[in-house]
């Protein structure tokens, strides 16, 4: 079985898009992220703090806007629209979870589709659903990229995911279906979950169950995409990040990822990715008015 190590590959999208920016650059225009967090809930900053440390790496500027965490919705609102109209952002990521009084849904749909990294707001993903472009969210197009390093023709693959969250599930399910796969979509009423798995030539796993996907699931010669991060503690008071999926068991498998080191680096790439693209089309826009 060969291990999927998404570390490297994501390094290699970050070395590539670091080239892209100096080309960016080069023209006048540095990529620039603004994040917004609310709050101080620790998980939080420690993902903002990796996003923006990953940004200076490849040459991106993030810029980091802090509300309390008692601020009014409104507050929040009136940030994000001042970042929409500021021509120098091109990505605007509001870090989850947003605190009770905000309405998180309502404050996604306020980021202007263009600038919508995380690739959340109804018109991104009205765009996937039609394979019509837009911005995708990160750990689905992650899974995508690790999938392309084993995978040439999805054609008629059977793809099983499992969990039907927006964030992971439904996207990558899109994503399977625009390659031609054939997809199954299952979630936690589903029956008889190991004999839809025993089906697929691939798998992703985004249920946020430790080792629910077991060995005797898995057909010789399919590929296991593992996006479930479950923080288990240890019998020592140490704890250790568990997958959806029992890795040692997979033996059979042609290829899967490990937990931590697979999909979780590209997360955070495919967020720069975003960024750049979402720059790019800027880019290209004032070309265009400009030859108009
Ligand atoms: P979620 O809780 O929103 O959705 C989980 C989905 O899995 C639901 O649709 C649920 O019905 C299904 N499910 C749960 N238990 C199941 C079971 N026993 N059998 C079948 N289906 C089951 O979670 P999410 O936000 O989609 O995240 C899923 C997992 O992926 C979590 O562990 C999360 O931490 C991880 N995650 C990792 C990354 C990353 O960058 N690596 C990013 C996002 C999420």
């Amino acid at each position: 079985m060969q291990l999927i190590d998404g570390a490297a590959i994501a390094e290699r999208l970050c070395a590539s898009l670091a080239q892209d920016v100096a080309a960016l650059t080069a023209t006048g225009l540095t990529p620039r992220l603004a994040v917004v967090l609310v709050g101080d809930d620790p998980a939080s900053e420690v993902y903002v703090r990796r996003k923006v440390a990953k940004c200076s790496q490849v040459g991106i500027v993030s810029q980091e806007h802090r509300l309390s965490r008692d601020c009014l919705e409104a507050d929040l609102l009136i940030l994000v629209a001042r970042l929409n109209s500021d021509p120098d952002v091109h990505g605007i990521l509001v870090q989850l979870p947003l605190p009770p009084q905000i309405d998180a849904g309502k404050v996604l749909q306020s980021i202007k589709p263009s600038k919508d990294v995380d690739g959340f707001h109804p018109v991104n993903v009205g765009r996937l659903s039609t394979g019509t472009g837009g911005l995708v969210p990160c750990t689905p197009l992650g899974c995508m990229m690790l999938l392309d390093s084993v995978i040439d023709d999805y054609r008629g693959l059977n793809a099983v995911v499992i969990g039907k969250s927006n964030i992971v599930g439904k996207p990558v399910s899109l994503l399977l279906l625009e390659r031609e796969c054939t997809v199954a979509i299952t979630h936690i009423h589903t029956r008889d979950l190991p004999d839809i798995v025993r089906r697929a030539d691939i798998v992703v796993a985004a249920a946020g169950s430790p080792r629910l996907v077991r060995g005797d699931w898995i057909k010789p010669g399919c590929v296991v995409i593992d996006v479930g991060i479950t923080r288990v503690h240890q019998s020592d008071g140490g704890a250790r990040l568990v997958g959806d999926t029992a890795t040692e068991e997979l033996g059979h498998a042609r290829a899967a990822t490990p937990v931590p080191g697979g999909v979780g680096p590209m997360t955070i790439a495919c967020l720069l990715a975003n960024t750049v693209k979402a720059a790019r089309s800027l880019s290209d826009e004032r070309d265009r008015q400009g030859h108009a």
